[in-house]
């Protein structure tokens, strides 16, 4: 699958070089049409780029939230950066006043600057320093680049104009936008009417980390498993279409999901306060952390605070063998862990090998706690499971600490296929 998306993408920017040859004959010269085949280009790109992210299941499959969210970075770098060379390339070849006064130029202008607000809030510098909800909204701006550059290109891009440009482009919109419709509007409505979700109950797991058990009909026809998670929205009033993504922290079952949330902000303070019978919305199952990915043999699961939710999910989940899991939970405080009853039965009945780690941070960029500051990153994985190069390894977390834990396992010799990832963060 990732070979045959690589493969569209690399055929469309092909086939728009082609179209662009075909149709040059341009008088204002070699710059000029330059200028055009950037311009082509970025909109090639930009339009990949909302094909990627449209949620299509088979692409978050194939790639995973990672890399689709690190090739999404880099086409939509290329992109505007292609965006600018057609710019200075059409005020070089002297379009002059024509780059404000011909048709549908105030369009492209406007598209233009929501697209610089897009890639200036996307510097991961700039993009820290934003409320999450605030850059998602800037970050959408960029559909509204899209649709603003349409009348620009259609009315005086010549090379709309023949009737196989015109197909193509018409083609490629539409695909865009149909996925866009299809999977992040449709789909998502049509699983909250057939499955209607509603909040069975809130339970207290630890100070500040509460589950929610959801009921709703023919759950067992949700394509959902165990180690996904969704974008939750709960109708208990206002503000309630705001979603936060939360993972499954148990395996689903046909008629019950539960989800385990750490009250850290606004939106996880409100789920703590659900009241049963309230109505949910979803959008999802979402990730690729599940049974599927899973090569058989032992298991190392690296948790550390609530990014024990979607392992704790998996332990239940896995065949693996008895006595063949390990989970490292990694806590600040002892009172944080959570689900002591679950992982006591697991050990007894499945013989899962449960490493507490507590206390502050050995130091910065390390996983381990400063109990274990002697230790060397990679060093303390072998000695968790000296074989663990032929594990697989689950790892969740916030990000800073997931990504201290991939560079160990990589370093111990973990191959990239055995290990799986959720991360906590945007
Ligand atoms: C794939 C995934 C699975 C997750 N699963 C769980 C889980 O099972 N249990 C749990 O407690 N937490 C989970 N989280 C984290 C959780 O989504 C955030 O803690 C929550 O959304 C915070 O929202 P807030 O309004 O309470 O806090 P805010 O103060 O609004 O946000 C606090 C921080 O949470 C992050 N955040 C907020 N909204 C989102 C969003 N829509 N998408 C991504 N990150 C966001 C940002 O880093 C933000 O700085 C998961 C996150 C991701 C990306």
């Amino acid at each position: 699958m990732r070979n045959a998306a690589r493969l569209t993408a690399v055929l469309s920017l092909i086939i728009v070089t082609a179209l662009w040859t075909a149709g040059r004959d341009d008088a204002s010269g070699g710059v000029a049409a330059w200028g055009r085949l950037a311009a082509l280009w970025s909109a090639d790109l930009l339009l990949i780029q909302v094909v990627l992210m449209a949620r299509i299941p088979w692409i978050e499959r194939a790639y995973g939230q990672d890399a689709l969210a690190r090739v999404h970075r880099w086409t939509g770098f290329a992109s505007f950066h292609l965006l600018l060379a057609h710019i200075v390339l059409a005020t070089v070849a002297g379009f002059g006043w024509g780059l404000f006064t011909r048709p549908g130029m105030l369009w492209a202008w406007a598209a233009t600057a929501a697209l610089v607000l897009v890639v200036i809030t996307s510097r991961r510098r700039v993009r820290h320093r934003l409320r999450y909800e605030k850059w998602h909204l800037l970050h959408l701006y960029a559909y509204l680049g899209v649709g603003l550059a349409l009348p620009h290109q259609f009315l005086i891009g010549s090379d709309f104009r023949g009737p196989a440009a015109r197909a193509y482009w018409w083609t490629a919109y539409a695909i865009a936008a149909g996925s866009v419709l299809l999977f992040r509007l449709a789909l998502p409505a049509w699983r909250t009417v057939r499955h209607r979700l509603t909040v069975d109950r809130v339970t207290t797991e630890a100070p500040g980390l509460v589950s929610v058990y959801l009921r709703g009909r023919r759950l067992d026809r949700l394509p959902a498993r165990a180690g996904q998670f969704f974008v939750w929205r709960f109708l208990d009033g206002r503000g309630a279409l705001r979603g936060n993504p939360f993972s499954l922290s148990g395996p689903p079952r046909g008629d019950a999901l539960r989800i385990t949330v750490k009250v850290v902000g606004d939106g996880s303070e409100r789920v703590s306060t659900l009241r049963p019978g309230t109505r949910v919305l979803i959008e999802g199952p979402y990730g690729r952390m599940t049974a599927a990915t899973y090569a058989g043999g032992p298991v190392t699961m690296l948790a550390c605070g609530v990014g024990v939710t979607p392992l704790l999910a998996l332990l239940w989940d896995l065949p693996y063998g008895l006595g063949k899991a390990t989970l490292v939970y990694r806590t600040r405080h002892p009172h944080e862990v959570a689900f002591l009853d679950e992982l006591e039965w697991l050990a007894e009945h499945r013989g899962v090998r449960l490493v507490p780690l507590v206390g502050p941070r050995a130091g910065a960029g390390s996983w381990l706690p400063a109990e274990f500051a002697d230790y060397e990153d990679g060093e303390a994985l072998r000695s968790l499971a000296p074989d663990i190069a032929r594990h697989d390894v689950y790892v969740c977390g916030p990000d800073a600490w997931t990504e201290s834990v991939l560079r160990a396992a990589r370093a111990v010799g973990v191959p990239p296929a055995r290990l799986h990832r959720e991360r906590f963060g945007w």
